[in-house]
């Protein structure tokens, strides 16, 4: 019996560690960030050491969309901790671990207008090392 290499086994992440970003341009992530100024759950900022990332309000997954409203600024804790929880469960678990936030004015800070030219201005200068790119 002839011997065959055995397939190739093609294992495909859908996202590689370090390359969570590429559903959002750079430059309205940025902007994102600096609208929001920090997590829009617990706080953080990028200057406490915070590990920033946008989140969607309304999760893709259940029909939320990329629009500027729908993003915010959350900390990789909270982000990992919101998981796939709608908004409403999120807010519930959030509380028992001391996170409390209100929607209404996440959304109101959501639906201020992202300053791109000031993100891409941000970029340009490169001062976002600590920002996930
Ligand atoms: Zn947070």
């Amino acid at each position: 019996m002839a011997t065959r290499k055995p397939a190739k086994k093609v294992v495909k992440f859908a996202r590689k560690p370090g390359d969570g970003s590429k559903w959002l341009r750079p430059s309205k992530r940025i902007a994102i960030y600096a609208r929001d100024g920090g997590c829009v759950y617990c706080g953080k900022t990028a200057e406490s050491g915070a590990q920033l990332t946008v989140d969607h309000i309304v999760a893709s997954v259940d029909g939320g969309s990329n629009a500027d409203d729908n993003l915010v600024t959350a900390c990789m804790g909270c982000n990992a901790a919101k998981g796939k929880r709608s908004p409403s469960q999120w807010r519930t678990h959030a509380a028992t671990k001391g996170i409390v936030f209100s929607w209404s004015d996440i959304r109101r800070q959501a639906r201020k207008p992202l300053d791109r030219a000031a993100a891409l201005r941000v970029l340009a200068d490169r001062k976002v090392a600590r920002l996930a790119a």
